[in-house]
């Protein structure tokens, strides 16, 4: 039999499962003898009060074993002999669209112009050691895109974007911590944010796709108003139908498409300022605790929404416990601090401006 549970427990309770299996026969009346297993099934902190909660709800398993796996497995067919699609790009748009592809029984064949998510962090490393920065391997370009190298933050306050446990289930297919259908505000972790990426890119290839590194776009082949294909730095064309997945750094890309008439269309930009503090501040402050988050809760999180004259500020982008990275840019500016830095970033929402004027703002 199985049975669901509110649970407001202490954060020492929520963080091991047998101490949730004794609260439920303590304070629910599970019998001991009964209860075989516990899977969370969502959570959150309620740090409001001076006394911190976790909320939980939990299934508990009474004689049975969990028969179901903890994610749901997308099906991915072997697609060598189909028609092939070019995705420019590999980072999340493009590897994202790719398996999409897959499922709808095409052929992705990637083309990305930076290197794949290991030999990147290479490059990544020069900019902090020597300032030297790779154009086309850097925080910005490389398998995995902009965000790779962090800490993979999978939450939005959007409400019109869908359902995204489609997403969630994919990246725990491909190796993400299935606590990621869980929690609250789930992240996937810088740690293992690399490995996801590289079994999405096994995933695809095992299908019969194709991914090509270093190879940047140089132009779009386009006849009679058609795109029909790709032409890039390496002498190769390939040829197909094409999504392009560039990312709003890929300013030549776009400088390209106005220059040969392709209809672009600017779009509203945020922009910011990034704020540090230390952890242990936030931790102090948002838990209540001189003695900051203790052993059991992760590092505290905030945010931060007002209105001023009409425009939304908000905080746009948290990394609790994270470190500041130099972005490609400006390699210098690695955060020089010990402990670590929770960057924060409110923004403000621009109304939409030339293109040729967005493109630069970023330069
Ligand atoms: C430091 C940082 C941290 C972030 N953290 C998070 C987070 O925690 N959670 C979150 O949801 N979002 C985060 N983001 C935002 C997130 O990374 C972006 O929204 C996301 O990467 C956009 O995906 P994309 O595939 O559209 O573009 P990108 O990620 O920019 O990918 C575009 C890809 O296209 C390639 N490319 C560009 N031009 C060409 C060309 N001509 N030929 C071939 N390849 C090309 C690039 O090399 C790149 O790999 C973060 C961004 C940054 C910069």
């Amino acid at each position: 039999m199985i049975q669901e549970y509110q649970l407001r427990v202490l954060p020492e309770v929520a963080a091991n499962e047998q101490r949730i299996k004794e609260y439920l026969i303590q304070e629910k009346g599970v019998s001991a003898r009964d209860i075989t297993a516990t899977r969370i099934l969502k959570r959150s902190i309620d740090a409001r009060q001076r006394t911190i909660f976790v909320n939980l709800t939990v299934r508990a398993y009474l004689n049975e074993l969990p028969k179901e796996k903890e994610y749901q497995e997308t099906v991915y067919h072997n697609v060598s002999d189909r028609p092939q699609v070019i995705v420019v790009g590999a980072g999340p748009g493009g590897l994202f669209a790719a398996l999409r592809l897959i499922e709808l029984g095409l052929r992705p064949v990637i083309v990305e112009r930076g290197k794949n998510v290991r030999d990147r962090k290479k490059d990544l490393a020069l900019i902090g050691r020597e300032q030297t920065v790779n154009p086309e391997s850097n925080y910005s370009f490389g398998e995995g895109g902009a965000g790779a190298y962090s800490d993979g933050k999978l939450y939005t306050r959007s409400k019109k974007r869908g359902n995204v446990d489609k997403i969630l289930n994919v990246f725990c297919q491909h190796g993400a911590s299935s606590s990621i259908l869980v929690d609250a505000h789930p992240h996937i972790g810088t740690d293992k944010l690399p490995r996801v990426i590289e079994n999405m890119r096994n995933t695809i290839i095992g299908c019969g796709g194709e991914v090509h590194f270093e190879t940047r776009m140089d132009a779009l082949i386009i006849e009679n108003d058609e795109v029909k294909g790709i032409v890039t730095d390496t002498g190769r064309t390939f040829l197909g139908p094409v999504i392009l997945a560039t990312g709003h750094s890929a300013r030549d890309v776009y400088r390209w498409l106005a220059a040969n008439g392709v209809e672009i269309e600017a779009k509203g930009i945020a922009v910011g300022v990034r704020l540090e503090h230390p952890a242990s501040l936030i931790d102090r402050i948002q838990y209540h605790n001189r003695n900051g988050r203790g052993k059991y809760l992760p590092a505290a999180e905030y945010s931060f929404v007002t209105q001023v004259d009409g425009r939304g500020v908000y905080s746009f982008c948290m990394c609790p416990g994270g470190f500041s990275s130099g972005s490609q840019r400006s390699p210098a500016n690695r955060s020089q601090r010990n402990e670590p830095q929770q960057p924060g970033v409110p923004v403000e929402q621009f109304g939409n401006g030339s293109g040729a004027a967005s493109g630069r703002l970023g330069e």
